[in-house]
């Protein structure tokens, strides 16, 4: 082991004995008290230095036996200890055999690639995580999974985009049609895929921002044909319709597979000038697109009627969809898609982000699962929600 201070977090005493790493108050640590030859020591643990010569330096120090265990412990305790022999591929015991993702421990520290692309996001799993060895496990665990996004609209193809230079070893795109110009966007469809058919457009994206073998689908590209079923092996489905009214209003005859599969599904899109992140669905666990349409019919009885006007004839020809809220939205979409693919329960699990041009407040609405709903989450409660989690974790470890 070749332990060191998490490098990602910024250092600096609070007073000469009482030192804090990080700056922001979701990750940042406190560590105190902190007596001058173990700050002496701390300075040491940048990765370079295998706890042996460790020992030595604290014995010349005149610290007792033990000492640097002790440090250790309570650094590994607070979350704030990685071992910079992880990022060093060919190293046994590594848990990196895949070169990218070995190279990619380099943001931990003394072992870098500096030329890693995903070098930032693992410095910035190092934060969130705080075993040692988590970051450089969740970003290669991420090659095994295979996430769906159905929809390859300015949200759709840029979250297809996002998942793929994130590591995501598979995604999938589905979407039917040709690229019209209005759908292309920085960071999705670029301005020469007008013409195009959507689905090859977006799986050209995808395998533009793969990562270290990264790939585009089952038959080696983004499958531009779907059966409209959950399939197994899915990690999880991105629900991103070019007409936004599908995230915003989920429908539940498309989820039904999804829920009778128990696939986790995310909703995300754009609706008139209003963006929409979530829900992220666990079926059984949490409300679904059932739900969540019974639930607003008991509330307002008209709204079957609003319902089947909204979505009878033909797709509307040009949904309104403002460029700067379609990229928020996918890249808030993608976060939360990452956090739960990750291992976590984001924001969005059974609850619904919401935001507005122009004010753009964020806001959030729970969303309750009904309990005349057959997917049985009125039921489930919060076991269920514990057991999808594990699901997930099992399907990042598998
Ligand atoms: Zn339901």
């Amino acid at each position: 082991m070749h332990p060191m201070v998490k490098p990602a977090l910024r250092r600096a005493w609070r007073s000469l004995r009482c030192v804090q790493f990080g700056i922001t108050p979701a990750h940042a640590v406190v560590v105190s008290p902190v007596d001058p030859g173990t700050g002496e020591l701390l300075a040491l643990l940048d990765g370079t230095r295998g706890t042996e010569l460790l020992r030595a330096e604290a014995r010349a120090r005149g610290l007792p036996d033990g000492h640097l265990e002790a440090l250790l412990g309570r650094l590994a305790a607070a979350g704030l200890l990685a071992d910079a022999s992880n990022g060093r591929p060919g190293k046994p015991g590594s848990g990196a055999g895949s070169g990218a993702a070995a190279g990619a421990a380099a943001g931990a520290g003394a072992g870098a690639t500096v030329r890693d692309p995903l070098r930032a996001d693992l410095a910035s799993l190092s934060v969130v995580h705080s075993e040692p060895d988590r970051a450089v496990r969740t970003l290669a665990a991420r090659r095994a999974l295979r996430v769906q996004v159905r929809g390859a609209g300015r949200v759709g193809a840029m979250v297809a985009a996002l998942l793929s230079a994130a590591g995501v070893g598979t995604v999938e795109v589905l979407d039917s049609g040709r690229v019209e110009p209005w759908e292309t966007a920085p960071g999705g469809l670029p301005a020469e895929a007008v013409g195009e058919r959507r689905a090859t457009a977006a799986r050209r994206v995808v395998r533009r921002w793969a990562r270290g073998g990264t790939r585009a689908g089952p038959t080696g590209g983004a499958t531009g044909q779907g059966d409209g079923r959950g399939s197994p092996g899915l990690s999880l489905v991105v629900v991103t319709p070019r007409d936004g009214l599908g995230a915003y209003v989920p429908d539940p005859v498309p989820a039904g597979p999804w829920i009778t599969t128990g696939t986790p599904h995310l909703y995300a899109g754009v609706l008139e000038a209003t963006g929409t992140v979530g829900p992220l669905v666990l079926p059984g666990g949490t409300a679904c697109a059932c739900c969540l349409q019974e639930e607003l019919t008991d509330r307002e009885p008209v709204r079957p009627r609003l319902l089947a006007q909204w979505r009878s004839g033909a797709p509307h020809p040009l949904p309104a969809c403002d460029l700067a809220l379609a990229t928020a939205v996918a890249g808030l979409a993608t976060a939360h898609a990452l956090a739960f693919l990750d291992g976590d329960l984001p924001a969005s699990t059974g609850a619904r982000w919401e935001v507005s041009l122009p004010l753009l407040e964020w806001r959030a609405e729970r969303l309750r699962p009904h309990p005349d709903c057959p997917c049985g989450a009125a039921r489930g409660g919060e076991g269920e929600r514990a057991s999808a989690a594990g699901s997930a974790q099992d399907t990042m470890a598998g």
